[in-house]
């Protein structure tokens, strides 16, 4: 058989890309990843080299100096980099989430200041729906905007931004008292501009400084303080007419963008662990063998291989089924809570076969089972995902 997670039916176009990212973690990601994540340091050269090769605009249409790929592209090119190193996939992620809400939901004078700059990397995209208070229950988030003559006043707080510092552009859920029947038809989302870094960003807008987390190091995620911050009507994605009251299902469209980009890092880092895993097997001798030839090792590979393939056969799933222009509200979040639960399975089996050196930080598997917990939660846990997919699933199946 061939190596594990290749993808049936993939252009010149796409083959091509995914070389060139395979060839740029090897060589520019996984040696240097290790020393960043433990110095907790922002892979800088990294995103250079990322800008260079046009990574920042890979889904941005080409009228606006983007790549013009698909979901699928994009989710195939988040595995290579997550294979590689996750934090590089989270500085990315939330980055294309917001230039496919603009391309999706902006008006088209919001897609004409943007997404240019995004698809070079000028301007990246932060993505904030969670407060100190939520995070699963998006109804219940508190920050607010106001109406005052042309122009909206917003106050609040928000929590877990990925990308908070380092971002120019966040795409904020608020609440927006429409007198909508539903909670969900009362929320707006705007897309807040601000200066990157820390402090106070733009005038009102401050971003206290980062959260500092178990792993996905290098990567800041922050929370975001919101005191009087006053923008115009053009804020509100998709401007006031088409944009008012629909922030909360603008969100959702893009968080199933988001879904398939969990659902690929955790197929990432499980092909990263099998990579090390299969490799110690192979190397490490015990009771006069090397460790692969005992069964029970030789079986955890097979089972870890087998998690890997399914894992990516449902993410590449998801994402074809968003490329058609579909809902995949089902599919992502069973390619997210397959891969992601998986992740976490394939990652602490590599981590037993390791013995006792899979404790030590000189090795990459350390840093793998900090990392895919984070899998579990991120885009919605999977209990959030479960509700999803029974909820479509009794739809489909209604009596
Ligand atoms: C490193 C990191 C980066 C993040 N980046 C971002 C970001 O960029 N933007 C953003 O908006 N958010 C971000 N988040 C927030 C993330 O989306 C939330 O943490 C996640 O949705 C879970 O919300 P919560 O932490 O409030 O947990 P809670 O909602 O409080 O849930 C706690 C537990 O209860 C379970 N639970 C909750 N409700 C139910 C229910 N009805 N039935 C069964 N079980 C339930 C959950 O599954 C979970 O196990 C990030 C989080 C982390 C840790």
């Amino acid at each position: 058989m061939a190596r594990l997670a290749q993808t049936p039916g993939l252009t010149e176009v796409q083959r091509s890309i995914l070389d060139t990212v395979r060839e740029f973690a090897d060589k520019e990601i996984i040696p240097h990843a290790q020393r960043l994540e433990h110095a907790d340091e922002y892979p800088a050269d990294i995103i250079d080299g990322m800008r260079e090769m046009g990574l920042f605009g890979l889904t941005i249409a080409e009228e606006y100096g983007g790549l013009g790929e698909s979901l699928l592209t994009y989710a195939l090119v988040v595995e290579e980099l997550s294979r590689g190193w996750m934090s590089i996939s989270g500085i990315v992620n939330t980055h294309f989430i917001v230039a496919y809400l603009i391309s999706q939901h902006g008006s088209p004078e919001q897609k004409q200041s943007l997404l240019p700059r995004m698809a070079t990397g000028e301007v990246r995209g932060a993505f904030s729906m969670s407060e100190p208070g939520c995070g699963s229950d998006v109804s219940a988030i508190r920050t607010k905007a106001v109406r005052s003559g042309d122009n909206f006043v917003l106050n609040g707080q928000k929590m877990w931004l990925t990308n908070g510092a380092y971002s120019s552009v966040v795409a904020t859920l608020v609440k927006t008292d429409l007198g909508a029947d539903s909670v969900y038809g009362n929320m707006t989302t705007f897309l807040l501009e601000k200066e990157p870094g820390f402090g106070e960003t733009a005038p009102g807008l401050t971003i206290p400084g980062k959260i500092d987390k178990m792993g996905y190091k290098g990567v800041e995620t922050t929370e975001m303080v919101l005191d009087g911050v006053t923008v115009p009507e053009s804020a509100v994605l998709g401007g006031v007419d088409a944009g008012l009251g629909r922030g909360f299902y603008q969100m959702m469209d893009g968080i199933e963008v988001g879904r398939v980009n969990v659902a690929a890092r955790a197929c990432g880092i499980s092909i990263r662990a099998f990579e090390l895993a299969v490799a110690y097997a192979q190397q490490r001798q015990t009771f006069g063998a090397p460790l692969a030839r005992h069964q029970a090792i030789a079986f955890k590979l097979a089972e870890m291989g087998t998690k890997i393939e399914a894992a990516h056969a449902l993410m590449v799933n998801a994402a074809r089924l968003k490329d058609s222009g579909q809902r995949n509200d089902v599919e992502a979040g069973m390619a997210k809570l397959l891969a992601s639960e998986y992740c976490a399975e394939v990652v602490q089996e590599a981590f037993r076969i390791h013995g006792g050196y899979g404790y030590s930080k000189e090795y990459e598997i350390e840093r793998l089972m900090r990392e895919a917990p984070f899998l579990l939660i991120g885009e919605g846990t999977s209990e959030i995902q479960k509700t999803i997919i029974s909820r479509g699933l009794l739809k489909q199946y209604k009596l």
